[in-house]
């Protein structure tokens, strides 16, 4: 097992960005902060806005740090002045931290400005990128976005949405975006869907309706926003001041929505593709109790992330759910990097046990997921040292045994705990009594599904599974690559 001693790293698989866009609304800039700020979960390395003033000028701000420290000060947003902005929250999975990578890129073009930001990531950009350097493009940054703003330049095509289209069709890979240029709003989902975009309103003095574009509906709900519907895979969405207009460029395929949207990455509160995501959760939880039942005392989750799967476990088994970890909110990257000191104090800086409900107990850890099991082991050990007489972990994810490549944060392959051992030895590793899983039926079953498709499975589940949808054209030539299922 590769241990880490960084006491802030979480080992989790990190969503990339959360993307957000606001028309014809006064104050379309502070919104698009505010929607930003509910999407903080979705990055929190940096953020940026661009905003379209009445004049027809478009003003941006970019920062490294989280959502509130960016745009906090009045006089950055007293910069922002406009009805229609577009914003980013960045997690960097390509491309270093450094302001040039802070999205949304901005371009003037001979059409005008244009500005867009992406979460997703394209599995062809390398690739793309050479070809465009090759023929003289000037990249600003090392994004695999900044490829669509390249795209947008060479484009024969007259119109801006024509010449979106041509870009999107050259790119392979996920994608929901949120674009910005002086006549329109755009938002655009890859054709598989495989990131979300949903499409929100909110009634206006003028007349024509704002409209919001935002990676989840807690963005939505933050600004007072009516969700109306989830962007469709494959369509790009353009707002005007004459309405909305649909495009559906590609040919229909079956979409495969992140899987993972469900266990961790979308805020509880949030409905994913028509389905509350917090209830989901629950749901996982009571699949994976009738799966993985054990004897035992207390069920307890290791928060935040896996409260409402141990609530599902707690309430299908009849084992009681206790606070038995509790999570120090206030720890950040923001705070003072460890010393050699205080490395050893590990996982202790974010999680305490609570003795009192852990001494002398079987309890049974709901989690969900175990990437490389640093974190894991440390709160066994926690937990352990707290007084617990048995200690069983339930996951509310299948074991990660694959890397995603469609804008997940994940390790490679190889550190990957469930790609290099199996279940016996991870609970071994980890120091538990017994370690389940939920099955890929099991959790298939809880989205409400009877099982998965193999032949055309339902979502994208790779990371479970190996099966990977979109081509990886930038795979290391060094590596076979994964297998490929088709399309429908
Ligand atoms: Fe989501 Fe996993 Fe697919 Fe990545 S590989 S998009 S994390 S289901």
């Amino acid at each position: 097992m590769d241990l880490t001693t960084h006491p802030y790293d979480d080992d989790k698989f990190h969503e990339e960005c959360g993307v957000f866009g606001v028309w014809n609304h006064v104050d379309a800039a502070a919104l698009t902060a505010l929607g930003l700020h509910a999407l903080q979960h979705r990055g929190q390395e940096a953020s940026g806005i661009v905003a379209l003033s009445e004049a027809g000028v478009f003003n941006t701000h970019r920062g490294l740090g989280l959502v509130g420290d960016i745009f906090g000060d009045a006089k950055v947003m007293a910069q922002l002045p406009g009805r229609a902005a577009c914003g980013h929250n960045r997690y960097a999975t390509t491309g270093e931290t450094a302001l040039r990578n802070v999205q949304p890129l901005y371009a003037d073009f001979e059409f005008g400005g244009f500005a867009v930001g992406h979460n997703g990531n394209l599995t062809n950009a390398q690739v793309l990128r050479r070809a465009l350097v090759k023929r003289g493009c000037l990249f600003q940054s090392s994004t695999d976005s900044e490829v669509f703003i390249h795209l947008i330049a060479i484009s024969l095509y007259t119109n801006v949405v024509d010449r979106l289209i041509d870009a999107l069709k050259q790119v392979q890979g996920a994608y929901s975006l949120v674009a910005l240029h002086d006549g329109a709003l755009i938002g655009a989902r890859d054709p598989l869907g495989v990131r979300p975009l949903v499409l929100g309103s909110m009634p206006n003095a003028g007349g024509q309706p704002s409209w919001i574009l935002a990676s989840e509906t807690c963005a939505l709900d933050i600004v007072g926003a009516e969700f109306v519907r989830d962007v469709e895979p494959g369509e790009l969405v353009v707002i005007d001041d004459s309405g909305l207009r649909s495009i559906k460029p590609f040919a229909q395929t079956a979409s495969r929505f992140c899987i993972f949207e469900y266990i961790y990455f979308s805020r509880p509160d949030s409905v994913v593709e028509g389905t509350g995501v917090y209830e989901t959760r629950k749901l996982i939880g009571a699949e994976l109790a009738r799966e993985s039942h054990i004897a035992a005392d207390v069920v307890v989750p290791v928060p935040d992330s896996g409260v409402p799967a141990a609530m599902g476990y707690a309430r299908e088994s009849g084992i009681p759910f206790e606070l038995g970890i509790i999570r120090n909110h206030y720890v950040g990257r923001t705070f003072i990097e460890p010393t050699d000191q205080i490395r050893h104090l590990g996982v202790k800086l974010k999680h305490s046990a609570n003795r009192a409900m852990l001494e002398g107990k079987r309890v049974v850890l709901v989690d969900d997921s175990i990437v490389r099991g640093t974190t894991s082991k440390k709160i066994v050990e926690m937990v352990r040292l707290a007084g617990a007489a048995e200690v069983h972990m339930r996951v509310s994810s299948p074991p990660t045994t694959h890397s995603c490549f469609y804008g997940i944060d994940t390790p490679s392959r190889r550190q990957l705990l469930a790609a290099q051992h199996n279940i016996e030895e991870m609970a071994r590793l980890i120091g538990v009594d017994s370690l389940a899983f939920i099955s890929l039926d099991g959790l298939y079953r809880a989205l409400g599904y009877g099982k998965r498709n193999n032949a055309a499975p339902q979502f994208c589940d790779a990371c479970f599974t190996g099966e990977y949808s979109i081509p990886l054209i930038d795979w290391p030539s060094e590596q076979p690559q994964p297998a490929l299922i088709p399309g429908k």
